[in-house]
């Protein structure tokens, strides 16, 4: 096992946030608007440079390690490594022989495959160290898609850019108003007055979580052909007004017809919680909050029990504003807007409740909204 070094012996160390999304969830693989922030819980990386053609990466997470040839970069039957290796794979892509061998150590205060994006904030620390370590000059867009390649071909997740974008470009106390069909974003003052974000893990992550994320794709790919047809002039289904995609009604078999339903309501509803937040509404945006998740669970069709048993359990207490499952879904965290003198209180009765439904422990977490990837 390699030796774990003090911080300073190490050339590089980067630190990378995982991520929340207040609302437009499931739309950035569709074109449409979202709302992220990347948070205080992050993955540390510390990068040396140890002049073989080899890189040798450690998780602490895993406690484990692995050995690469740079000049046989292949996908590894271990899930963990191709998330590293498809990064390193795909810098080499855009910047040939800039990567020399390396070795990293990681280690991580973020839940693994809960919906707070370890899986981005990996990639992009990854790539950010690397780009720091042999100052290959690659641009925050350039970070930003290679990682998501990565997670595409690597791993096989066909994730939207979404995290990625959120693990790099995050502002301190700042929500990212994102479009991500043109990747243009504003900069929206995460100002929610009495209220503070808690995250509840549900601690299950489903197994259906990678195959229906690229099945949900699958599907908003096919309801947009389908209105093509009629309809040339969109490029991305969350372009699409309800209405229209009502017509199609008849059309289309019915879990497509709602999916798409569901992704451009979705869309909208970020534009219309933004409004709320701009004019100090709180309440506003956390209905929809609640609204967004009915709509995950009814027509999108990525909730699960436990999901909304937190959901809706909250719908009794006044002193949660919004709250609805956040990430992937079909397991994960739930986000809730509660105010901050109930935070205590909340946790105290939400846990033993959902303890005694599933027998399982659920985690709270509080966060704060933090900047992107960054040398430490
Ligand atoms: P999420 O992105 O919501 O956390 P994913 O399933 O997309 O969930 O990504 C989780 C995966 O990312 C883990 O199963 C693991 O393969 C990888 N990963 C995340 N953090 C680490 C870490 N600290 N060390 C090694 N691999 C990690
Ligand atoms: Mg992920």
């Amino acid at each position: 096992m390699m030796n774990i070094n003090t911080e300073k012996e190490y050339d590089v160390v980067v630190e990378s946030p995982g991520r929340i999304n207040l609302i437009g969830e499931h739309v950035d693989y569709s074109g449409g608007y979202v709302l992220p922030a990347a948070i205080d819980k992050k993955i540390t990386l510390s990068f040396t440079k140890n002049n073989t053609d080899c890189c040798t990466v450690f998780s602490e997470n895993f406690r484990s390690q692995f050995k690469i040839k740079l000049s046989d970069l292949t996908r590894s039957e271990i899930e963990w490594h191709n998330y590293i290796i498809g990064v390193v794979f795909h810098i080499n892509v855009l910047k040939p022989n800039k990567i020399k061998g390396f070795d990293c150590t990681i280690h991580s205060n973020l839940p693994l495959g809960s919906g707070v994006s370890s899986s981005a904030a990996l990639e992009c620390g990854v790539a950010k160290g690397l780009n720091e370590l042999f100052e290959i000059g690659l641009t925050d867009i350039e970070i930003i898609s290679l990682s998501k390649d990565a997670e595409h071909t690597f791993v096989g997740t066909k994730c939207g850019i979404m995290d990625q974008f959120a693990v790099v470009k995050g502002k301190k106390n700042n929500l990212l108003l994102l479009n991500c069909e043109t990747l243009k974003h504003r900069l929206i003052p995460a100002d929610f007055g009495d209220y503070n974000i808690v995250l509840l893990n549900t601690n299950v992550s489903h197994n259906l979580a990678t195959s229906e994320y690229n099945v949900r794709r699958d599907e908003c790919n096919t309801a947009l052909e389908a209105i093509n047809t009629k309809y040339p002039k969109y490029t991305q289904l969350a372009q699409v007004n309800p209405n229209v995609i009502k017509e199609f009604k008849k059309i289309l078999p019915e879990k497509t017809f709602n999916r798409a339903l569901y992704v451009t309501k979705e869309n909208r509803r970020t534009l219309y919680a933004v409004k709320c937040l701009e004019n100090k509404d709180i309440k506003g945006f956390g209905e929809w909050l609640y609204k967004s998740h009915r709509g995950l669970t009814s027509l999108f069709e990525v909730s699960c029990g436990e999901l909304d048993f937190l959901v809706d359990y909250t719908h009794n207490l006044n002193y949660v504003v919004g709250a609805r499952m956040m990430g992937g879904g079909f397991g994960g965290c739930t986000i809730n807007l509660v105010h901050k003198d109930f935070c205590k209180q909340f946790i105290n009765i939400i846990s033993p409740a959902y303890q005694e439904r599933f027998n399982i422990s659920l985690t709270p977490i509080l966060v704060t909204i933090d900047n992107g990837v960054s040398k430490v």
